[in-house]
């Protein structure tokens, strides 16, 4: 099945979730269906998705997904260990598209319902996953285990910011 079907499908499972959110009840959940989308630059790493605006319309004036130029997620999020963080990702942006374009304390409580906890909690690990598929090395500590990654061995130079121990290279693929 190519990408661009995996996320439909996907979507389409979201926005039937979202339908069961009663506190969702009173906005343009099917319209959702019209939003197209897309993805991001493989090699975005900041980024996990983006909810892009139609041009010229003021953020206080968005109403709904017919505002929305288009929805793009990360296509690593297609990943198999990744798609329930994919789905998740999709909620976040459908909110935005449905009118709620800040990160405010009402976004928050929205977001929150999504019914999957697991997911909701993957972002730190997916921003890591994404960091080690970009480099080739990762200079690791012995003490802490925490990553450096980078795109040269370390060759025994560098230690670690907290344990200030001496780092390790590790191919970043293994
Ligand atoms: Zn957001
Ligand atoms: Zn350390």
């Amino acid at each position: 099945m190519d990408d661009e079907l995996v996320l439909r499908k996907i979507a389409n499972s979201v926005i039937l979730t979202m339908y069961e959110i009663p506190e969702l009840d009173h906005l343009q959940v099917e319209q959702l269906h019209e939003i197209p989308l897309g993805f991001l630059r493989k090699d975005a790493t900041r980024l996990h998705a983006v909810c892009r605006y139609r041009k010229g319309i003021a953020k206080s004036q968005i109403s709904g997904p017919k505002d929305v130029r288009c929805v793009d997620i990360h296509p690593v999020a297609l990943e198999h260990e990744f798609r329930l963080y994919a789905a998740f990702l999709l909620y976040h942006e459908f909110i935005h598209a449905l009118g709620f374009t800040g990160h405010d304390r009402n976004f928050r409580r929205l977001e929150a319902l999504w019914p999957n906890t697991t997911a909701t909690k993957m972002g730190e690990m997916f921003g890591l996953h994404l960091r080690r598929k970009r480099f080739k090395w990762l200079w690791r500590c012995p003490q802490c285990s925490k990553e450096y990654p980078r795109n040269r061995r370390g060759n025994g130079r560098y230690r670690c910011r907290e344990c200030r121990v001496v780092l390790i290279d590790v191919p970043a693929e293994s």
